[in-house]
């Protein structure tokens, strides 16, 4: 994988020879811990990460980073996560943004009697539209009761959004919309398929979505390019036994950029991908329980959590000072042109 030169500050080119600024937004998956293996239990709603997660929050401020932190109710329920809440209330708006994020099996009101949600009903757009809606509305208020913000930008728990799902946000002042996965499907599981999306933002019923940044990387960069700019491309390289042998042997692999499973080598091979095919707006996300060792899959050991963190700085301060790109909240984007 190429990896940039140090010091080189790239001038990014749009359509009309103009130059352009790359713009970044930093999202914290802010919820609770639970053990990802053992499915979607009500009960779980324990945040004891936000001690570590405010001095993190606040070395990725001193690098320049701007937070959009997304909270499921749980973690705004919590004595830990109002700690975070309240410590960064001076920053909102400057450094931090509050936005809303929805891990509907933990999220009022509940229907079912169980404690245990399917892999299906884990996805808010799998819910009836009656229900999508009063778990966005009851977290919405949650968020406006705890913070004295309201929040307007959303994002699915587990990228599920939905048909419906911009109607809800429209109805309750939302603006913004970060669930879209690029490229990604979670149809196996009963989840949306992105897989013919990429990282191109746009705006549908007056919500502008920003999709999670996600990159086909491959050692072939024409192969790259093409199922990068043509995501349906990937399908016809699972099609049959000899097309699934060359995306193998040319090793092509998605990629989220996210530091959780990749370090700043990566993380810059896939950036170097979406600005090769003209993408100039990028989403680097982590799970706030992975800042403590054991409390989600990509972050086991402490040398795992240290890394980690490590790499998001890293890769944070790379972007101002290498790429001369531009640190956003998500909200900065709902009226601008992407
Ligand atoms: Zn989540």
């Amino acid at each position: 994988m190429e990896s940039f030169h140090a010091g080189t500050v790239l001038k990014l080119r749009g359509n009309q020879g103009e130059e352009m600024v790359a713009k970044l937004l930093v999202v914290i998956h802010a919820e609770e811990e639970f053990d990802w293996e053992q499915g979607f239990n009500s009960a779980n709603n324990a945040v004891n990460h936000h001690q570590v997660l405010i001095p993190f929050m606040a070395e990725l401020i001193d690098v320049g980073a701007k937070i959009t932190l997304a909270m499921d109710y749980p973690f705004v329920d919590s004595p830990g996560g109002q700690e975070v809440i309240s410590h960064y209330q001076p920053r909102v708006d400057q450094q931090v943004e509050f936005a809303a994020h929805l891990h509907p099996w933990v999220n009022p009101p509940f229907v079912s009697t169980q404690e245990e949600a399917s892999d299906f009903e884990s996805y808010p757009c799998n819910l009836s539209p009656e229900i999508e809606f009063e778990k966005i509305r009851l977290l919405t208020e949650k968020i406006q009761s705890v913070s004295g913000m309201t929040p307007v930008t959303y994002l699915a728990g587990r990228y599920g959004i939905g048909p419906l799902t911009n109607q809800h946000l429209r109805s309750l002042g939302y603006q913004v919309d970060l669930s879209i996965s690029a490229y990604c499907d979670f149809s196996h599981q009963s989840g949306p398929d992105f897989s013919e999306r990429t990282n191109q933002p746009f705006v549908e019923n007056a919500i502008r979505h920003i999709p999670h940044t996600s990159s086909w990387l491959s050692v072939s960069r024409r192969l790259e390019m093409k199922v990068n700019q043509f995501p349906s491309w990937s399908k016809r390289l699972n099609h049959t036994g000899l097309t699934r042998f060359i995306g193998k042997a040319l090793r092509l692999r998605k990629y989220r950029l996210s530091p959780e499973g990749n370090d700043l080598s990566q993380l810059l091979a896939i950036t170097q991908a979406q600005l090769n095919i003209g993408q100039e707006v990028f989403v680097l996300s982590f799970h706030s329980p992975s800042v403590v060792e054991g409390r989600t899959p990509y972050a086991q050991t402490a040398e795992d959590c240290l890394n980690l963190k490590t790499t998001t700085r890293r890769y944070i301060e790379w972007f101002q000072q290498e790429l001369g790109g531009e640190i956003v909240l998500a909200k900065d984007m709902a009226m601008t042109e992407a």
